[in-house]
């Protein structure tokens, strides 16, 4: 871990970027790991704090034609538990797996992994670190519990039931339920309620 980080510094700088014609002039297999620099991820709306730099350790081979690239990449990140809303931490871990073609100049194939936002200056540059991170995006869960048990909010009081049971709560009423009790329980309300029909 300590020594990938004295790497990682040099790559962030230069932004890890490889130069796909310096893989098709340079044959072979060459080895990489490196961290991305992220202090969060959006990914559709909702916002993960970055706890760890996900970590990438890669391999990449190159014939002169195709570059092949397997490796993983990992992070922790941090959100909202999406029962008892407290800060839940995860683990993203996912594995790599392309290949590209790099022959000829402005070829069919490069036009197409162009589209994929990974490759800068018209085409003859991969970029990494955002190739890692859109790996990322993908693996990352929309729904995450702080733990598999949770058991979220007091529906009547909003009690977060995993530090403390409340008086209003009997754990088998479900939630539904529960509102309707609530709504029997309070009759001026459901009165209330009969009379704004009234009303209309
Ligand atoms: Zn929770
Ligand atoms: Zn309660």
């Amino acid at each position: 871990m300590t020594v990938f980080r004295g790497l990682c510094i040099i790559y962030e700088v230069i932004g890890m970027l490889l130069s796909l014609s310096e893989l098709r002039d340079r044959k072979g297999e060459r080895s990489l790991a490196f961290s991305v620099s992220l202090e969060s991820l959006e990914v559709l709306g909702n916002d993960y704090e970055v706890k760890e730099y996900p970590l990438a350790t890669l391999s990449l081979s190159s014939d002169g034609r195709s570059l092949s690239l397997r490796g993983k990449v990992s992070g922790v990140f941090s959100t909202e538990c999406a029962r008892c809303l407290s800060v839940a931490d995860f683990t993203v871990s996912t594995e790599l797996s392309d290949e590209w073609l790099i022959s000829g100049e402005g070829s069919e194939e490069l036009e197409d992994i162009s589209e994929s936002g990974f490759l800068l200056d018209d085409g003859d540059t991969l970029d990494l670190a955002e190739y890692v991170k859109q790996a990322l995006v993908e693996e990352i869960p929309l729904r995450v519990l702080c733990q598999s048990n949770c058991r979220g909010l007091c529906p009547n009081c909003g009690v977060n039931l995993n530090e403390r049971d409340c008086v209003c709560a009997e754990p088998d009423v479900d939630p539904r339920l529960a509102v309707l009790g609530r709504l029997l329980h309070n009759k001026g309300g459901v009165e209330n309620g009969g009379s704004e029909k009234k009303n209309i």
